[in-house]
């Protein structure tokens, strides 16, 4: 094999917007049989919106808290955080206070459950947010009557975080993302190209489905824990398939390093770019197709 070749490869990779790290992840391109593509932030925009929002009883009491109550803690709380929910969180909040009033409370205390949510003191008060198996796992019990609402919002592709205040559980605020406009191209260029896309995420199976759908994905893995992500690349492998990933998150960091082909999209944390073999410099997802089909086509050259 000449360098040069692949050298050229690489420069040609630049100019497609997709950044090579050595000439090592252009020779793993070549032979991808499955693309593992994360939901939020990959396939989606990732600029998640606060679609609606619930909170229990109208007072804020011991047994009721108002719905400015349960935004404007659990937003403050979610500022410290760089999730696209808590982003999403914190941006509706800021907005309910509006013009004048300015910011939004400092925590006193945070702290980020990887994949679950987070947790923290705002305002003296105790303040958690995230997945009903977080709040459920720190100890408050979700009431049955909320089951209805949170299996409407998931059939309806949304994603529903519930708050904590206190103990006591508070409300559920609905977010909700869009797919990403090149994706849907994209997916049909990996199946041409011979590779089976899969849906990865961590968000539920309601919200994966719909996004699967719209671009054209079969197969979807929801709910997986952090370290589920790397657990599913490894059984891909050892199955004997050879497996790009494609993400942009902490959560996806290990997963990127455990697969053959690691993908971060540029728009993502430095974490997933650092355990990257590729970066995708616009977060464009046709890029993934772009770098396969590129490592293809060099080597040829070079055989
Ligand atoms: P994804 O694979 O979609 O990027 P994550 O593994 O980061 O998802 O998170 C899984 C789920 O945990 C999210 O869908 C959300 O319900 C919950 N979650 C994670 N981080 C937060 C947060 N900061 N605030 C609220 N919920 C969160
Ligand atoms: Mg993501």
């Amino acid at each position: 094999a000449t360098p040069t070749a692949l050298l050229v490869g690489t420069g040609r990779g630049a100019q497609l917007g997709i950044l090579i790290k050595g000439p090592e992840a252009l020779e793993s391109s070549r032979g991808i049989d499955v693309a593992v593509l994360d939901k939020t932030g990959t396939v989606t925009t990732g600029a998640m919106q606060v679609t609606a929002l619930h909170s229990v009883g109208c007072t804020d009491t011991a047994d009721g808290f108002d719905d400015l109550t349960v935004l404007r803690l659990s937003g403050a709380l979610e500022s410290s955080s760089e999730h696209p929910v808590a982003r999403a969180v914190a941006n509706a909040a800021r907005e309910s206070l509006g013009s004048r009033s300015g910011t939004l409370s400092v925590p006193e205390e945070f702290r980020n459950h990887q994949g679950y949510g987070v947790s923290g003191v705002v305002r003296g008060r105790s303040v958690l947010v995230g997945r009903r198996r977080f709040l459920e796992d720190q100890g408050i019990e979700v009431p049955a009557e909320v089951g209805g609402l949170l299996s409407y919002a998931e059939s309806q592709g949304s994603t529903p975080v519930l708050v904590g205040i206190d103990g006591h559980f508070a409300g559920v605020v609905i977010v909700a993302d869009t797919v990403k406009e090149s994706a849907v191209g994209a997916v049909a260029q990996l199946k041409k190209l011979g590779m089976e896309p899969i849906l990865l995420t961590g968000d539920n199976e309601g919200a994966a489905r719909r996004v699967a759908d719209a671009v054209g994905v079969h197969r979807v893995i929801a709910e997986a824990l952090p370290g589920d992500k790397v657990r599913v690349i490894q059984q891909l492998q050892a199955e004997g398939q050879s497996v790009a990933m494609v993400g942009d998150g902490v959560n996806d960091a290990a997963a990127l390093a455990q697969a053959d082909l690691g993908l971060a999209m540029g728009t993502g944390t430095d974490v997933a770019l650092d355990a990257a073999d590729i970066t995708v410099i616009r977060g464009d997802l046709r890029s993934v197709a772009d770098a396969v089909q590129l490592s293809r086509r060099t080597l040829r050259t070079i055989r």
